[in-house]
């Protein structure tokens, strides 16, 4: 089956299958008077000028084209959502107050330990839909608000459950390691030892995971705690992921860099030598500017980072405490408007880099012979429209593996 999108007023993707840093991450190709062919939900070519015959026709009708969109750091899987904190902090309360009168993030892991398999499947298909319609085609979703051998099963479960019924390509990770539940508290040691004793072996025996993350901060796991985490997934084929210097610089940047993490998350507060430790090992930096605006936290460095060579990704963070967004869009709007990236690495950022710190840039993340058809047609004449623009949904239709799909 051949589908053919025509009438491209521009086409802006960027090229290749591994991600791009320094300059080479705003150079991107723009075509205008474009067409996309697909065969069996494949690119098969990418032109201008008059298009070759399919059996399908998507008419574009001059509107912008950019591959589908990849959001690369979500946590997708959790119950219950966390509206009744607004007005605490509204009223001044910390976040230590809040856990005390029975909220924060505990609070998601009591009802995520609550929520069975389906009901936890059928709340994140809807967040699914959601994202869809704003064009991500393909995202990444980690465990961690189960916090016990049995939940973060049960939630890598529901990622695999996901992916097999929703269009929507998902990677799973393990994040066992998210944060000390409380009823470890008095023994970190004994949990670090069930997550990297207990959960791995029986994550690698689930087989639904590919990547192993810690959130490396002050009051959760430290820098050599992090290390030994990450160290055991390697042992069982999980590929390091790690969230560090959202709120305090405590290394994380720098273990990243040394243990050859495929990407280090937030980095809000990354130091000098942390970016100096990516740029080295190969680190993709996967940037969640949608969190420092809601935690009215400052922004991270990227511009240093590109400067540094560090290829720069960006994310929702999509989760019920710190970000309950899932709107890649407004991440776009941050990354030129916060970050000081032009549209150009604003758009690698959120397809072929995000794509990259997942495992997926040979199938995804540009519009090219070979990967799949994965395509938004946006309402908007050219790329620095959907930059400009903010608040509004943008996209027209989505495209995924050459179908229509929203
Ligand atoms: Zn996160």
């Amino acid at each position: 089956m051949k589908t053919i999108v025509t009438n491209i007023g521009m086409l802006a993707t960027p090229k290749g299958s591994g991600p791009k840093k320094g300059p080479e991450q705003g150079k991107i190709e723009i075509l205008k008077d474009a067409w996309v062919l697909m065969e069996d939900g494949l690119v098969s070519q990418v032109g201008t000028g008059p298009a070759p015959a399919a059996d399908q026709t998507i008419d574009a009708q001059g509107h912008l084209v950019t591959p589908g969109l990849v959001d690369a750091h979500t946590h997708l899987i959790f119950g219950g959502w966390r509206q009744n904190e607004l007005g605490m902090k509204l009223h001044g309360k910390t976040y230590l107050e809040i856990q005390n009168a029975g909220g924060g993030i505990q609070s998601t892991t009591n009802a995520t330990r609550q929520a069975t398999e389906e009901e936890l499947t059928q709340k994140a298909a809807q967040a699914l839909d959601e994202m869809m319609g704003f064009g991500v085609t393909t995202m990444e979703a980690k465990s961690g608000y189960g916090l016990a051998t049995e939940h973060e099963l049960k939630a890598l479960q529901v990622i695999k459950n996901l992916n097999d019924r929703h269009a929507m390509d998902i990677v799973a990770t393990f994040m066992g390691a998210h944060l000390v539940p409380a009823e470890y508290k008095a023994n970190r040691a004994e949990y670090i030892r069930l997550v990297c004793e207990e959960m791995m072996p029986k994550v690698k025996e689930q087989g639904i995971a590919k990547y192993c993350d810690v959130f490396c901060e002050a009051d959760t796991f430290t820098m050599e705690e992090s290390r030994q985490v990450l160290e055991a997934g390697l042992k069982y084929g999980l590929t390091p992921k790690i969230h560090a210097d959202e709120i305090e610089a405590i290394g994380g940047s720098q273990l990243a860099g040394e243990i050859g993490a495929i990407s280090a998350e937030h980095l809000i507060v990354c130091p000098p030598e942390g970016i100096a430790s990516m740029a080295k090992g190969g680190t993709i930096a996967c940037l969640l500017p949608a969190t420092s605006f809601y935690l009215g936290a400052v922004f991270a460095p990227a511009r240093d980072m590109v400067n540094a060579g560090v290829p720069v990704a960006m994310a929702t963070d999509f989760n019920p405490g710190s970000c309950p967004c899932l709107n890649l869009q407004f991440v776009i709007n941050l990354g030129c408007l916060k970050y000081k990236l032009t549209p150009e690495e604003v758009l690698t950022a959120v397809t072929l880099n995000a794509a990259s710190a997942i495992g997926m840039a040979d199938k995804v993340g540009s519009l090219e012979p070979g990967k799949q058809g994965d395509l938004v047609i946006w309402d908007a004449p050219d790329l620095d429209y959907i930059c400009y623009r903010m608040g509004s949904n943008l996209v027209r239709s989505v495209v995924k593996k050459g179908a229509v799909v929203r």
